[in-house]
């Protein structure tokens, strides 16, 4: 037998923001190779369905080492497609942004297997719908980068930086645990120390938050104190979002301050 592979966008998180499309085909799945993103909820949909964990997070190890290596989980796609007539690839977002979806479709289409790719709703999207700030605001923005400063081992490094620093609206990927960094690069490609910064971490979950800041504060910064996945957004469109988180930190911190104060004081 030959099945079909269906690399299906999962969405940023929340579990009904998967596609009715992607949805209807994980309740017909064989087997599930799943991303470490993916909400336990969404695989809920398939519950017919092997599910095999191939995602790694951050190089933190998942359930199966085996998986670590892209090739294997080409390879086990492969396999499956002789075994189940309809094979699930869920990820995290779109597959198509930032998610080695290429890797994929070049084995599978090598090994003469049937593909499709299913799109899903990217983080970037979640996060702006998040913070209620439009990625394209009329008058202030009129293109958007999706950027990643990560680099895979053995890969070239092609320059990240001019795109973002050129670009109205700029949404990082992978970036968070390294942003400090990423500030001082893009200083050096002559953005404005003072753009506006957000930081959102587990967009369209209920854990989600925001941080507010400026490209100088990112430099500044010891770290974001970010566990979840998280998207840094950068550009003039967020000059009020990142103010106003700007002031309620800081007002934050002035009661607490006073609070310890209070506590200080003699009685
Ligand atoms: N294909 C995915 C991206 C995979 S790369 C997509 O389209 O969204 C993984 C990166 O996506 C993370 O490092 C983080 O930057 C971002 N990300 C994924 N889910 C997120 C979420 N719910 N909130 C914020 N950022 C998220």
């Amino acid at each position: 037998m030959i099945g079909k592979v269906y690399l299906v966008g999962a969405g940023p998180g929340a579990p009904d923001l998967i596609t009715l499309r992607g949805a209807e085909l994980l309740k017909r799945a064989g087997i599930v190779f799943y991303d470490a993103l993916v909400h336990p909820e969404t695989l809920a949909f398939a519950p017919q369905a092997k599910l095999v964990a191939v995602g790694k997070r951050c190089s933190r190890i998942s359930t199966d080492q085996r998986f670590l290596d892209q090739v294997a989980v080409d390879e086990a796609l492969v396999e499956a497609a002789a075994k189940y007539a309809v094979v699930v690839r869920l990820k995290g977002g779109d597959p198509m942004l930032f998610g080695r979806a290429q890797e994929e479709i070049e084995a599978l289409v090598a090994a003469g297997v049937p593909c499709e790719v299913v799109p899903g709703v990217t983080s970037a999207l979640a996060a702006s719908a998040e913070i209620g700030v439009s990625l394209t605001r009329r008058g202030m923005s009129r293109s958007v980068i999706f950027a990643t400063p990560r680099v895979g081992e053995g890969e070239d490094t092609s320059d990240w930086a001019p795109g973002v620093a050129n670009a109205d609206t700029s949404v990082l990927y992978m970036a968070a645990g390294q942003a400090a960094q990423i500030a001082l690069v893009l200083e050096q490609h002559g953005m404005s120390p003072a753009t506006p910064v957000l930081v959102v971490e587990n967009a369209s979950l209920p854990n989600a938050r925001q941080i507010g800041t400026t490209l100088r504060g990112l430099r500044e910064r010891a770290g974001l104190g970010v566990d979840g996945p998280a998207l840094l957004l950068l550009g003039q469109v967020y000059r009020e979002r990142a103010h106003a988180l700007i002031a309620a930190a800081l007002l934050e911190n002035a009661s607490a301050d006073e609070r310890l104060q209070k506590r200080a004081l003699p009685r």
